[in-house]
């Protein structure tokens, strides 16, 4: 008689090897291959920044006494259009492989683990959340990738929380030029009115709490311009989650 449990594990580990085969085990920030499995080796990620104690509107790291109240003084000056917004690790050297193998080498194999950095950053905003959005692409953008980070990101936060997503639910109906290398005032005139809510599903928004989710934040300019889409539609609560945040403008390469 066929043991089927052997048969499945068998049928498992082969799948594995195969996978281990066209795409071998490395680390997620240094490329490495050989170690036990997609991820960041101990050194590594000791080196990663993660975002523990960061503003409550807009993530960025505080040093000061922190309390979980803490707002920076730009937030102070100037709220952002958001309620609250978190982000898992800080946009830096040793981060900065992390996002670029995701957002331009289509490279998945770790996106668990970030997804529960990302979890782990904004567990408190997901707890009243109803659903998750990801930043769209335009569709041209979209084509050409073939994929949509943020969306992967989205999907993962919704696996591992439970919480619902509107992977559709914002659509980027203007096609914009790269935001890389442009300045505060040009990202905000580049993104401004590129976002739309889905016509099916603005009842799926209205009066509903949303966490938008993006695989990093620069100036928060295309965040924002999502935002007015989201307040647009009749959203009560608009957070942000993000894998990276960039805190210096001279990080901004991407
Ligand atoms: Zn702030």
């Amino acid at each position: 008689m066929v043991d089927m449990h052997w048969l499945r594990q068998s049928a498992k580990g082969g799948l594995h090897s195969l996978v281990e085969w066209v795409w071998p085990s490395r680390s997620l920030v240094s490329g490495d291959r050989g170690g036990q499995g997609p991820g960041v080796a101990p050194e590594e990620l000791a080196r990663l920044i993660f975002l523990q104690a960061g503003c409550r509107l807009c993530a960025r790291p505080l040093e000061a006494v922190w309390s979980p109240d803490a707002v920076c003084p730009a937030c102070l000056a100037k709220p952002p259009p958001w309620d609250e917004a978190r982000a898992a690790v800080l946009y830096d050297e040793v981060s900065r492989p992390i996002v670029l193998n995701l957002k331009h080498g289509g490279r998945r194999e770790g996106l668990e683990i970030l997804c529960r950095w990302m979890v782990h950053a904004g567990r408190d905003m997901l707890e009243s959340t109803d659903y998750l959005v990801p930043v769209p692409l335009h569709y041209r953008r979209l084509v050409r990738r073939g994929f949509n980070q943020s969306a992967w990101l989205a999907q993962g936060g919704s696996r591992q929380t439970g919480r619902s997503l509107l992977v559709d639910g914002l659509v980027r109906w203007r096609h914009t030029p790269s935001q890389a290398g442009k300045t505060l005032r040009q990202r905000r005139r580049n993104v401004a009115g590129a976002f739309a809510v889905r016509p099916r599903h603005r009842s799926s928004i209205e009066g509903r709490r949303i966490t938008l989710i993006d695989d990093v934040m620069t100036t928060g300019a295309t965040a924002r311009a999502c935002c007015r889409a989201l307040r647009q539609a009749g959203a009560q609560k608009i957070n942000l989650l993000m894998l990276a945040r960039v805190v210096r403008a001279y990080d901004v390469t991407i």
